[in-house]
């Protein structure tokens, strides 16, 4: 169904409904999908912090019945989140240090990564800001036009990257005021949405959206966030290629995810499916050591042979790069 087109009647718009129509109870999550729960024995019901969330768009494309289905496997909160483990820590790519004002990260040369919102439409497990004190970055008018004035103060950055969260959680009209505050900003070229809204919730990928960036000033990119190729359901498909006609450029990133995408078979399906979708794919991140994420860490040398074995099934063009990120180093760092 196109649902992309019923945003301007009196009713909240597509993408909106469908996140207040999300499962945050793990029991009508297990019941949705014909589970009982006595197969996943090591469920936790109620995490501390960082609740279930899941849209119901995504649960469909889960298998019934499967304890093991690897949507399910990143949204399902487990005991073994609980369990410290040494390495894994609140903040491990070193945020609190990038940070030049509150939620505007500089790490790289050029560009500046805007934590828009705290809010995403799905809980992932492994989150690298899971535990991000969100709350701590204040009122989000007043702080967005402090990291705008930020921004323009630093005539070496050229790209602003807008993340989270996720900032499609925004609606267009708090999106098109941030938009025009950059545009006005003349040292910058590019506009870069990380968003895995886009592949949860595809009718967030409105055409009056696509079309606002691309008749705006900067060149506009998005990233989108799929770590499996059941994530890219025929309905990603045609709002993806939606908006790459209209001039978006599409890349993806993944995290490589033990009991997710840690086989060469899905990972190269994915980046298959990716291009049928007409997204390229960018990064395979390493898991960042996230206290709780432990249990989801591929090791080095098995995620060197999965690129490996990409590499000997795929055109380059669909091998994603291997990379991790080391607190203080200039760029996002390749496998050694
Ligand atoms: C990942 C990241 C970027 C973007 O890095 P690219 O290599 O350009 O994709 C920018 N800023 C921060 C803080 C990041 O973590
Ligand atoms: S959507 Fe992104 S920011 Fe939100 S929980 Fe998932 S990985 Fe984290």
């Amino acid at each position: 169904m196109n649902t992309k087109c019923k945003n301007h009647g009196a009713q909240p718009p597509a993408w909106r409904r469908e996140r207040l129509d999300a499962f945050t109870r793990v029991d009508d999550l297990l019941a949705f999908l014909d589970l009982d729960r006595t197969r996943i024995p090591d469920l936790d019901d109620e995490p501390e912090s960082f609740g279930l969330r899941v849209p119901r768009t995504f649960a469909e494309r889960m298998r019934p019945g499967d304890p093991e289905d690897p949507l399910l496997r990143q949204v399902l909160p487990l005991i073994a989140e609980r369990q410290p483990v040494a390495g894994y820590v609140a903040d491990p790519v070193g945020d609190a240090a990038a940070e030049r004002a509150p939620g505007l990260l500089v790490k790289y040369a050029g560009r500046a990564l805007l934590m828009v919102t705290g809010a995403c439409a799905v809980h992932c497990r492994y989150c690298f800001r899971r535990h991000f004190p969100y709350q701590d970055l204040g009122p989000s008018q007043s702080r967005l036009e402090r990291a705008l004035d930020e921004i323009a103060r630093d005539p070496s950055l050229t790209e602003v990257v807008l993340s989270g969260g996720d900032p499609l959680m925004l609606g267009d009209d708090r999106l098109d005021a941030l938009i025009q505050g950059l545009e006005h900003i003349g040292h910058l070229v590019r506009l870069r949405l990380h968003s895995r809204l886009a592949v949860v919730s595809p009718a967030r990928l409105t055409t009056r959206l696509a079309t606002r960036l691309t008749s705006g000033r900067l060149t506009s990119l998005l990233v989108i966030h799929a770590n499996h190729p059941h994530e890219l359901d025929d309905s990603v498909r045609s709002a993806l290629l939606d908006w790459r006609t209209t001039g978006v450029t599409l890349l993806n990133q993944s995290v490589l995810l033990r009991g997710v995408n840690d086989r060469v078979e899905i990972l190269a399906e994915l980046s298959e499916r990716l291009f049928a979708c007409g997204v390229l794919p960018y990064y395979l991140h390493g898991l960042d050591p996230v206290a709780g994420s432990a249990h989801f860490q591929v090791g080095d040398a098995e995620a060197k042979r999965l690129l490996d074995g990409m590499r000997a099934r795929l055109p380059g063009y669909l091998v994603p790069r291997l990379v991790r990120e080391i607190p203080g180093a200039p760029a996002k760092q390749p496998f050694e």
